[in-house]
C-alpha cells in the first residue's frame, strides 16, 4: 500500500510524540508508551524499533527477577549516536559546539573576527567552522541531525534570511541559504540548516534540554552587548510577525534618555548594554569585567545603577507576560552581583509595592554557551514539533 504524504506525517508526528514522553520520563517501557499516547502496542513497538535502529532511543539493562520473570524493557534517549551541532554568530566571534540530545556538549570551538569584516569572508569563516565540527563529528562515529545557528538579531523563520543585526550592522542576509549552499558544495547537503535569533535560541537551551524542569510561559533575557529576550509559550518561540519579538533592548525606559545605537533615547540598552557600560568607563569589556570583580566603587556604583534599570525592564516585561520564570543569561552576567542583586532587588521591591509575589528568577543553565548550545536545542526542537 502506499504511503501518502498526510500518512508520513501522522508517523512523524506519532515518532516524535514518543521521543518527547521517553525525553520527559526516562525509563517508560513501551506498553507505557501505548497507554500515555493512546497509540497501539504493535505501532509502538514498530516505531520504537526504527527510532533505537536511528540512534533516537535505547534499552536500559532489563532487571530479571525469578519471580515475575522479563520485566518490560525501560526506555531512554540514547546519548552515543546521534549529535546536533549549534552555531552562535556573535559580534566578533564564531563558537561551534557538538551536543548529544540530551544537551550535553560533546565538542566545542570558537574563533574571533573583526566586527568590521566582509560579510562573505565572516560566513565563509562561519560555513568552515560548521564543516569542520561536522566532520570531526561524523570521525568519531555519530550521525549529524542538523546545524542551528543564533544570530544576533531578527530573523525570519520561514526563510532563514537575517533581516537585521545593528551590533554587526548586518541586513537582509540569507545566512541559511548560504550556509546550504556551501554544504551541498561539500557534499553535505543532506544536513539540515535552522536559523533563528541568539536570545531566542538561548531560551529553547532552557526548555529543550531541561524538559522535566521546564518552566512555562519562559522569559529569557540575554544581557551583553544587545539586550534581547527569547519567549516560550506552549512550548514554542513567540517570535511575531517579522521575527522582531522580544527586542526588548530597544524598549524605551525614559524618553529624554541617552542616546541608543537604534537612533532612539532612553533604550533599555542604552542603560546597561555592556558595550555602553565599558565605554563610560574608556574601558575594554574584560577591563570593566575586572574592575567589577575587583569591587572597584565607582564601577560598582555605576553597575547598581544600570541593574537598576534592568530590574524596571524585568518588572515591565512580567507584567505584559506572566511568565512562570526569568532566566537571566548572557555575558553582562559576569558583572556580578552588583549588577544582577540590584536588579533583583529592584524587580523585587516593584512587586511588593503591587503586592504582588515575583516570578522564579535563574541564571542561564549553559552560561557562556548558552547561544550555541541553545542553536543544537533548535535543531531539536524542530525535529519535535514536526508542524
Ligand atoms: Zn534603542
Amino acid at each position: 500500500m502506499a504511503i501518502t504524504g498526510d500518512q508520513r506525517l501522522l508517523k512523524r508526528i506519532n515518532r516524535m510524540a514518543l521521543v518527547r514522553l521517553v525525553r520527559g520520563h526516562p525509563g517508560l517501557s513501551r506498553a507505557e508508551l501505548a497507554v500515555e499516547t493512546g497509540l497501539t502496542k504493535s505501532t509502538v513497538s514498530l516505531l520504537v524499533q526504527e527510532l533505537i535502529d536511528e540512534g533516537w532511543l535505547c534499552e536500559d539493562d532489563v532487571l530479571v527477577t525469578g519471580a515475575i520473570g522479563r520485566r518490560p524493557t525501560p526506555l531512554r534517549l540514547d546519548d552515543q549516536r546521534l549529535a546536533l551541532i549549534g552555531v552562535e554568530l556573535g559580534v566578533g566571534m564564531i563558537g561551534v559546539v557538538a551536543t548529544t540530545l540530551n544537551g550535553e556538549v560533546i565538542s566545542k570551538y570558537s574563533h574571533s573576527f573583526t566586527v568590521d569584516s566582509e560579510i562573505p569572508l565572516v560566513l565563509s569563516m562561519l560555513c568552515r567552522a560548521i564543516m569542520d565540527t561536522v566532520h570531526a563529528t561524523r570521525g568519531a562515529g555519530r550521525e549529524v541531525l542538523g546545524v542551528g545557528i543564533g544570530v544576533p538579531g531578527a530573523v525570519q523563520e520561514s526563510s532563514g534570511v537575517l533581516c537585521v543585526a545593528p551590533n554587526l550592522g548586518w541586513r537582509d542576509v540569507a545566512i541559511r541559504d548560504e550556509v546550504m549552499r556551501v554544504l551541498q558544495a561539500h557534499s553535505l547537503g543532506d544536513i539540515q540548516v535552522f536559523v533563528q535569533n541568539d536570545a531566542d535560541v538561548a531560551a529553547l537551551s532552557e526548555v529543550e534540554f531541561s524538559p522535566s524542569s521546564t518552566h512555562d510561559p519562559l522569559l529569557f533575557l540575554s544581557l551583553g552587548i544587545g539586550v534581547g529576550a527569547g519567549v516560550v509559550v506552549g512550548g514554542r518561540l513567540l517570535l511575531g510577525r517579522g521575527g522582531f519579538a522580544g527586542e526588548v533592548g530597544h524598549i524605551q525606559l525614559q524618553p529624554d534618555g541617552p542616546v541608543c545605537s537604534c537612533g532612539r533615547k532612553g533604550c533599555a540598552e542604552a542603560f546597561f548594554g555592556l558595550q555602553v557600560l565599558a565605554n563610560s568607563f574608556h574601558l575594554s569589556r574584560e577591563q570593566l569585567f575586572e574592575r567589577a570583580s575587583q569591587g572597584d566603587p565607582e564601577v560598582v556604583s555605576a553597575l547598581r545603577s544600570a541593574g537598576q534599570h534592568l530590574g524596571v525592564l524585568m518588572h515591565n516585561l512580567w507584567v505584559t507576560l506572566d511568565p512562570a520564570q526569568i532566566v537571566l543569561g548572557g555575558r553582562s552576567c559576569r558583572l556580578g552581583p552588583a549588577f544582577l542583586d540590584s536588579a533583583r532587588e529592584t524587580f523585587n521591591a516593584l512587586a511588593h509595592e503591587a503586592g504582588l509575589e515575583t516570578p522564579l528568577v535563574v541564571q542561564a543553565k549553559y552560561a557562556e554557551l548558552m547561544v550555541p548550545v541553545g542553536a543544537s536545542a533548535l535543531v531539536l526542537h524542530k525535529y519535535l514539533q514536526p508542524i
